[in-house]
């Protein structure tokens, strides 16, 4: 089989390469290392059957050429990180419309099959847990920068949606949740990087707000197989899956684990949303998935536990 893993440099596109190769996939990717890092697949980036071209997919001839020698292709590329989204709206709302029209545009002439990757994000405000692929979702003013993000992967699930519908091409989308791993760089603001991070270095462990809010954090291994899962499955194609764990941990019980676990003596220190991110940023409460749906179609159920999760993310940090 050959992939096509657009934003395959980054954190979880280099684990989904890994895994195909290991497969005995070919695997070749495209990513503009904005994001990504040649950090990322340097330990495997000569092995046979990989390659690697350093562009964006908004260079049409390539990605063209790329989606054309494919059999499927997972469009990871995509502006993340809550912190980036605030700090670059701009290049988020286009990074990730732009994207994912050239795939779909690209891939409908020969019909591929694209998995495109979405997020727990689009849910938006919804308070009512479990998440279900089927709820509404429920959006914030326009002026909250945080919620281009959400809308932004929204209208690429309907354009996916629309393709498959209109156009007949096969796509199949995944709503990833708290995803984390090795390779996750924090500089993008994702909370288990940073403060382990901060336990090691013996910085202050900076909770958000009061540390009340939770969240069920999934290993990227279960999250790559899962992927691995529905782009091969007749029955996904026109349909959204959430991926994630239902395990929850409010963000205070996470900095207390993650400072037991790295022995350190960081203080615990809380900081206003305000600050942390801008004037009148608001979080979600609570996120969970309902992973029904996708249980029911592949079997999946994440296998990590919290703890084994930290200490793969320790064990990497600490190098
Ligand atoms: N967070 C935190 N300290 C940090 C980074 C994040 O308390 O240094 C909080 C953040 O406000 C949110 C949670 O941790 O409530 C998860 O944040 P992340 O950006 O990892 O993911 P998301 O907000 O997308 O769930």
């Amino acid at each position: 089989m050959r992939i096509l893993i657009t934003g395959g440099a980054g954190f979880i596109g280099s684990h989904l390469a890994e895994a195909h190769l290991d497969k005995g996939d070919e695997v070749t990717i495209i990513d503009d290392l904005s994001t990504g890092s040649m950090r990322n697949i340097e330990h495997f980036k000569d092995r046979p059957g990989f390659k690697y071209y350093l562009d964006s997919i908004t260079n049409q001839h390539l990605a063209a050429e790329l989606i054309d020698l494919a059999d499927q292709i997972y469009h990871l590329a995509a502006a993340v990180g809550v912190r980036l989204i605030v700090e670059s709206p701009v290049r988020t709302i286009e990074t990730n419309i732009r994207g994912t029209e050239i795939v779909l545009h690209l891939a409908a002439k020969k019909r591929k099959r694209v998995l495109i990757t979405s997020t727990s994000e689009v849910y938006g405000k919804t308070v009512k847990v479990p998440f279900r692929e089927d709820d509404d979702l429920v959006m914030g003013s326009t002026d909250k920068g945080r919620w281009s993000y959400a809308c932004s992967k929204a209208i690429d699930e309907f354009l996916a949606i629309a393709y498959w519908k209109e156009k007949k091409v096969p796509t199949v989308i995944a709503r990833l949740f708290n995803t984390v791993g090795p390779r996750q760089t924090g500089q993008y603001g994702m909370v288990i990087p940073n403060f382990v991070d901060q336990a090691l270095d013996g910085r202050p462990i900076t909770i958000f707000g009061d540390g009340s809010q939770s969240r069920c954090f999934t290993h990227v291994n279960d999250v790559v197989g899962a992927l691995m899962g529905l782009i091969a499955h007749p029955d996904a194609v026109g349909e959204v899956y959430n991926i994630g764990a239902t395990t929850e941990v409010t963000i205070e019980q996470l900095a207390e684990r993650i400072r037991h676990l790295t022995g350190s003596e960081s203080p615990i220190v809380k900081i206003p949303y305000d600050e942390a991110y801008e004037g009148g940023f608001e979080d979600m409460q609570r996120r969970m998935p309902s992973i029904e749906k996708i249980s029911r179609l592949i079997g999946y159920q994440p296998t990590y536990t919290l703890d084994q999760i930290l200490l793969s993310v320790i064990q990497f940090r600490r190098g």
